[in-house]
């Protein structure tokens, strides 16, 4: 096994929060950083050593990230094709590009996972108008139609709750001429997610169940430990490994499920890299989840994984910038929080977190509530 010792370059594809939270945890680790995006002084390029400002799609750029870089990783899914294909050949890229072309497409996510026997929402594909009558008739109303590339944040999704509907859904479906699926609307109690790291010995450790709370399609909060029953833990960490290792997943994946009102869990959404419900463990476990991607991809020992306090993270949004800080001398001493350097505040945008310690769960959204900084 191929081990990438501190010291080394470590090649990120992305320059956004999550490269940027990357390269912090890996600076600390002693590793130097190199990240390709588009946009000049990205959050990873204010803290990565150097920043190739080119589009992601560009493939001179991509070489010169190899050449620079002892290992590539990635820091969001929709990695070009063509660039993955040649970081593959020409640089060490441990995570591979067959998850990545797995995880683009719900319609390859929702069928591997089927394959591996993972309980997913019914869903049927849909490449006429014809096909969304009979999945109407399969699956009955609600459903949910998406595209099968390219969304996130709820955008490329539509909820279709009545008959009157169905033909705004054609219409939808006609001019947004794209791949499609239609799920069955699944009634849960709770939408939680959990984090695995594996190393190509196959090793993998996964993280506490986070339990996420969403509004508007938005992660707003992750609460951890997430309101389960154990066998229920159980039985979520058990689904991570069971995916994880019928991947042959090298890094982190995010895996995100439902737990449905009859107390099953169903795998939702699959995220190759590290995720927003995993940033808790920024400052609530022994090992955070930016840390145990670098030791997975380096071929490091995977790192300890201990719950060491209740947390609460909570997503700073555009919005919410300018009350964050007003009230920064407010916040509670085990209040820890996260910006990710960038430079202008649109609403909807991910500009930070902040990260809630103590007690209890019940106790920390309490005082969340009395910050009144997310009403
Ligand atoms: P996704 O892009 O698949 O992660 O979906 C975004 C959000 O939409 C999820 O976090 C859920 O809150 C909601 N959602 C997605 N699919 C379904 C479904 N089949 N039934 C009910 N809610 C869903």
């Amino acid at each position: 096994m191929k081990v990438i010792k501190p010291g080394s370059t470590i090649g990120i594809l992305g320059g956004g929060q999550l490269g940027r939270m990357i390269s912090i945890a890996g600076r600390n680790m002693g590793y130097r950083f190199i990240t390709l995006d588009p946009t000049p002084d990205s959050p990873c390029g204010q803290t990565a050593d150097r920043q190739i400002v080119a589009s992601y799609s560009e493939l001179e750029a991509a070489k010169k990230l190899a050449n620079a870089s002892d290992v590539i990783t990635y820091e969001f899914e929709n990695v070009n094709a063509d660039v993955a294909s040649v970081l593959e050949t020409t640089s060490f890229v441990p995570q591979g590009s067959r998850l990545l072309k797995i995880t683009q497409n719900r319609i390859r996510e929702k069928s591997t996972l089927q394959s591996y026997e993972v309980p997913v929402a019914p869903f049927m594909i849909i490449q006429s108008e014809n096909d969304i009558c009979r999945a109407v008739e399969s699956l009955g109303l609600p459903f949910v139609m998406k595209t099968a590339e390219g969304g996130y944040d709820g955008k490329g999704q539509w909820v279709i709750r009545s008959e009157s509907e169905i033909s705004g859904a054609i219409e939808t479906w006609k001019k947004a001429d794209m791949d499609m699926i239609i799920e069955k609307f699944i009634p849960f109690s709770k939408e939680m997610s959990v984090i695995i790291a594996r190393n190509s010995q196959g090793d993998s450790k996964t993280f506490p169940p986070a339990e996420n709370v969403h509004i508007n399609n938005i992660l707003h909060q992750s609460i951890v430990p997430a309101g389960i029953t154990v066998e229920q833990k159980r039985e979520a960490e058990a689904l991570a490994i069971k995916i994880a290792d019928s991947l042959q997943v090298v890094g982190l994946i995010a895996i995100e499920m439902f737990l449905t009102n009859e107390g099953e869990i169903l795998v939702n959404e699959l995220a190759p890299r590290p995720h927003n419900s995993g940033h808790y463990s920024m400052d609530a476990c022994m090992t955070s989840q930016f840390e145990q991607h670098i030791r997975a991809i380096c071929g490091l020992p995977l790192g300890d994984t201990t719950l060491l306090s209740p947390s609460v993270m909570v997503n700073i949004l555009g919005q919410h910038l300018r009350k964050v800080l007003d009230k920064v001398e407010q916040l509670p001493p085990k209040a820890k929080l996260h910006l990710y350097g960038k430079k202008e505040a649109k609403v909807n945008r991910k500009m930070g977190h902040l990260n809630f310690l103590g007690s209890t769960t019940e106790q920390l959204l309490q005082q969340i509530k009395e910050l009144q900084i997310w009403d």
